[in-house]
C-alpha cells in the first residue's frame, strides 16, 4: 500500500512539474508570435533562440508569471531586464555568425547574454554590480551555458584581453560611444549601442570597415543610463 502511494505521489509530482514547464513553453511561443514575429523580427535563428531561452529563470521569483510579457521588469540593484522585443531587435541587427565572439556591456539579469550564446561561439559580458554578475553567473551555471564569460568591471573600458570582438552590444546608455569599444571591434564587426542624454536615446549601429567606423541611427529607445563610475569622459 505504502509503495503504491509513493508511486502515485511520484506521478502527480512529475505531471505537476512538466505541466508547469509546458505552460512556460506555451508562453514563450506566444511571445515569439505576438511580440516578435508580428513586429518584424524575421531571422529564424533569432526566433528559435527566444523559443528556447527560459526568460522566467532570469527574472525575480515574483515576476515569473509576467516573464513573457513585453515589459522591462525590475531586477536587483535598481536595474531592469530589457523587454524581449528590444533584445530581439538588437540581436537581429548584429547579424551574428556561429563562429563570432561577442562582447556585451551590462550583463544585468543575463537574459540578453543567454540569447546571444545560442547564436555564436562565445559571449563575454561585463557588469558593474558584483551582485548582478554573481546571480547571472549562477543562472548560466544552472542552465549549463559553457560559452558565456562574465566579468565585474566598468564597461566603458571594454575587455582588452579578450578583444577583438566580431560584435559588441551595449545594453545601458552612455552619452557617446566609448573609444575603447570602437578600438576593440574587429574589422568588419558591428556594434549596437543606445546613445543619449538621460532617457532621450537613439539606438546606433556602428560598422568597422577598413579600420574606419561608420555610424547609423536606427531607432529611438529607452535604456537605463550607463553609470559613469569614474566620471570618465571620452
Ligand atoms: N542586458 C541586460 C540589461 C540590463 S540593464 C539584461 O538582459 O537583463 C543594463 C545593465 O547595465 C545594468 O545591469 C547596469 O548595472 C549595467 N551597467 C550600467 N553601467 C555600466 C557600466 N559602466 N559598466 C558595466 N555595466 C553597466
Amino acid at each position: 500500500m505504502m509503495r503504491f502511494l509513493v508511486i502515485i505521489f511520484g506521478l502527480i509530482a512529475v505531471v505537476e512539474c512538466s505541466s508547469q514547464n509546458d505552460s512556460f513553453i506555451n508562453e514563450r511561443w506566444k511571445m515569439v508570435e505576438l511580440q516578435l514575429k508580428n513586429r518584424g523580427i524575421n531571422n529564424e535563428l533569432v526566433l528559435d533562440a527566444f523559443r528556447l531561452v527560459p526568460r522566467h529563470d532570469f527574472v525575480l521569483p515574483n515576476y515569473q508569471k509576467v516573464a513573457y510579457t513585453d515589459n522591462p521588469l525590475p531586477i536587483n540593484e535598481g536595474q531592469t531586464i530589457s523587454q524581449p522585443y528590444v533584445v530581439a531587435y538588437m540581436t537581429q541587427e548584429l547579424e551574428l555568425q556561429q563562429h563570432d565572439r561577442v562582447l556585451e556591456i551590462g550583463t544585468g539579469s543575463g537574459y540578453q547574454a543567454a540569447i546571444l550564446a545560442q547564436l555564436c561561439d562565445s559571449v563575454f559580458t561585463i557588469e558593474l554590480y558584483e551582485a548582478l554578475s554573481k546571480s547571472a553567473t549562477e543562472v548560466f551555471g544552472k542552465l549549463e551555458y559553457n560559452n558565456i564569460y562574465c566579468k565585474v568591471g566598468d564597461g566603458y573600458l571594454g575587455w582588452l584581453q579578450k578583444a577583438p570582438f566580431d560584435a559588441i552590444i551595449v545594453t545601458c546608455s552612455p552619452s557617446h560611444v566609448p573609444e575603447p569599444l570602437k578600438e576593440q571591434l574587429a574589422e568588419g564587426g558591428r556594434m549596437i549601442i543606445p546613445v543619449g542624454e538621460g532617457y532621450v536615446q537613439q539606438l546606433v549601429l556602428l560598422q568597422k570597415k577598413k579600420g574606419k567606423i561608420r555610424e547609423k541611427k536606427i531607432l529611438p529607445v529607452r535604456f537605463v543610463p550607463m553609470i559613469d563610475e569614474n566620471r570618465i569622459k571620452y
